[in-house]
């Protein structure tokens, strides 16, 4: 099959068409911060400046604050109203790769035993456009995590950057039959192809941070009690939240009903497996401790995942990092989780 090309120039009418069908959500900083939001129409500014978002596309669909719905005591017990559907679908233009990744995972989440409704009726229709990494950050380790700055597994389409054009992979179905409805794209030649190729060498080269996650699972099941070695790897974190609030596969959350009078509303908000409250029971809080918290944090995203649905939930999107006040850093913890010989217990 012969891949089509989009003039960079010519973005923002691609989007324009594709608005037609899907509410259209690209990077934007119009928060304060880069996140996804709402095409506006006109901007495509953020092709000069994106590297990523800072918060995770996991909130187009996970929300950091969602109603989940209404209530109203009734003569009979309580009258349930639940909030209005979206009408129209979402498109994410610029997805990278490692945060598709991280949706595949979502899914996982999302779909186990307890079907989650609120999830998946946004994703169900969702298209993801991935938009291929051309200046990964220094804490970016995606291609030591499956994935790579312009793989397209886990995207509808990929665009990958050849010079004055972008080049467009169709992978899924809906991908191409949105393509097939596109106007204004041109047929990529030979050099195109060839161009686009060295742009996804390149852009593979220049990940240099480099994790080897060879038996962690393992390593972190004979590590688990080793409490000294827990005590220091979480010796400088402060439990701000920031690096699983702003973590693409992380999905803890809380529920809170607001209530005045005979009316109410139940809203779920993001939470985190880093605060003292998060796992407060009313005879216990097994982690308390500060270290349990940083070992329920690794452990579940490369010891606990793995075991359950055989993928580490980890995807070198580098977020953590990079977002961490006190240089917190998991490729390092994960280096130095003991082998089995070196556990102390
Ligand atoms: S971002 Fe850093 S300080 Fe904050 S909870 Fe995570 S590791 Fe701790
Ligand atoms: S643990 Fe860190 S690097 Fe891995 S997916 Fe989460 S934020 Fe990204």
């Amino acid at each position: 099959m012969t891949n089509n090309k989009v003039s960079k120039k010519d973005i923002a009418g691609l989007l324009e068409q594709w608005s037609q069908q899907f509410a259209v959500f690209a990077p934007s900083k119009a928060s304060g911060v880069a996140a996804f939001a709402e095409w506006d129409g006109k901007d495509t500014g953020f092709l000069e400046w994106y590297r990523n978002t800072v918060v995770p596309p996991k909130a187009s669909f996970f929300p950091p604050m969602e109603e989940m719905f209404r209530f109203q005591k009734g003569e009979e017990g309580y009258n349930i109203k639940p909030p209005p559907k979206a009408e129209r679908s979402q498109l994410l233009f610029g997805i990278r790769p490692c945060d598709a990744r991280a949706m595949a995972i979502l899914d996982m989440t999302f779909k186990d035993t307890y079907e989650d409704p609120y999830y998946l009726s946004r994703r169900k229709n969702a298209l993801l456009v991935g938009l291929g990494c051309t200046n990964p950050y220094e804490s970016c380790f995606c291609t030591s995590m499956g994935t790579s700055p312009t793989d397209s597994t886990d995207v509808d389409l990929m665009l990958v950057d050849i010079g004055d054009d972008f080049l467009i992979e169709e992978v899924t179905d809906k991908g191409k039959e949105l393509i097939a409805k596109t106007k204004g794209l041109k047929e990529a030649t030979k050099d195109d192809e060839a161009k686009a190729k060295q742009s996804k060498k390149t852009a593979y080269d220049r990940v240099t941070r480099k994790l080897d996650t060879e038996g962690i699972k393992d390593k972190l099941l004979a590590s688990f009690d080793d409490e000294g070695f827990w005590k220091k790897t979480a010796a400088k974190c402060i439990s701000c939240g920031i690096c699983t609030l702003l973590c693409p596969t992380c999905f803890c959350f809380d529920i809170n009903d607001e209530l005045v009078k005979q009316e109410g509303t139940r809203f779920r908000s993001w939470d985190s497996c880093g605060f003292p409250n998060y796992t407060k029971m009313p005879m216990e809080n097994p982690r308390q401790e500060k270290w349990r918290r940083v070992r329920q944090k690794v452990c579940h995203k490369y010891e606990f995942y793995p075991m359950t649905f055989d993928v580490i939930a980890c995807t070198g999107c580098g977020r953590c990092i990079r977002l961490c006040p006190v240089n917190w850093d998991i490729t390092r913890v994960i280096e130095s989780v003991p082998t089995k010989t070196e556990v102390k217990k």
